[in-house]
């Protein structure tokens, strides 16, 4: 069996615990007006139009544990481990819980994200082998098609599912100046918050503009552009949701 990457980032400290490697998939059922990793989106091999680099490759899940397993030490050390992101790796759903399947035989910790647009079906499948999810929340449901292209009532189910099968949750919140830094945002995730009081955490994850120059390299008309936000703009989204 192979599936396709597009990158294996080693020493990643914002994916879950300790320190971790990141298994980056291509493809994702989503659209976000503001992706980060326009590179991710599209299930298929790509390349950049200035340089020509190729975007995607095929591996096996045995190779990507053996690059995962060269710092085992460091996630002994730290509470670390592997996380699957992308794109939506459950997108590629039996590649991915074979791979998680193989990380939990060799003791490691493993975690998920996923912007939870999938079937109910693999998350059934993968929770055995899946140490915590990172569950995107990115819009509210009447937000939730214009800002990422699909309704958001399959991943509000999905979510109640993993809940409902006890599965340590921490929720990744987006927060996009001009689109989702609203009240009504935010009375919605703390809406969230009460409904699902054993979720682990909710992280805000404040928009960055990293990825208009990655969508111009792909020649992707006229990308979405904010600035970033300032540090007195995050903190203040943070008090919004205390
Ligand atoms: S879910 Fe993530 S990778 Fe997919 S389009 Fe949205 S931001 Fe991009």
């Amino acid at each position: 069996m192979v599936g396709m990457i597009f990158d294996i980032q080693r020493f990643c400290v914002d994916d879950g615990p300790g320190i971790r490697t990141t298994v980056f998939f291509k493809g994702c059922p989503l659209n976000c007006l503001w992706c980060h990793n326009p590179e991710s989106k599209k299930s298929v091999m790509e390349q950049y139009s200035d340089t020509g680099e190729t975007i995607g490759y095929h591996a096996s899940p045995e190779e990507i544990l053996a690059v995962v397993l060269k710092d085992r030490d460091y996630f002994a050390a730290s509470g670390g481990g592997m996380t699957l992101s992308g794109g939506e790796p459950l997108l590629q759903g039996a590649f991915a819980a074979e791979l998680l399947s193989l990380a939990k035989t060799a003791g490691l910790h493993t975690c998920v994200e996923t912007c939870g647009f999938v079937s109910q079906e693999i998350l059934r499948e993968i929770l055995p082998y899946t140490d915590l999810f990172l569950y995107d929340i990115k819009a509210a449901p009447d937000m939730h098609l214009r800002y990422t292209g699909q309704e958001s009532g399959r991943i509000l189910d999905n979510l109640d599912f993993l809940y409902r099968q006890k599965a340590p949750i921490c929720l990744r919140c987006p927060i996009i100046p001009g689109v989702n830094d609203t009240g009504e945002h935010f009375s919605f995730l703390s809406s969230l918050q009460k409904q699902y009081p054993r979720i682990l955490g909710m992280e805000l994850m404040p928009y960055h503009n990293m990825g208009v120059g990655k969508a111009k390299r792909l020649g992707e008309p006229e990308p979405f552009y904010r600035e970033n936000p300032s540090p007195d703009q995050i903190r203040d989204w943070r008090e919004m949701l205390s």
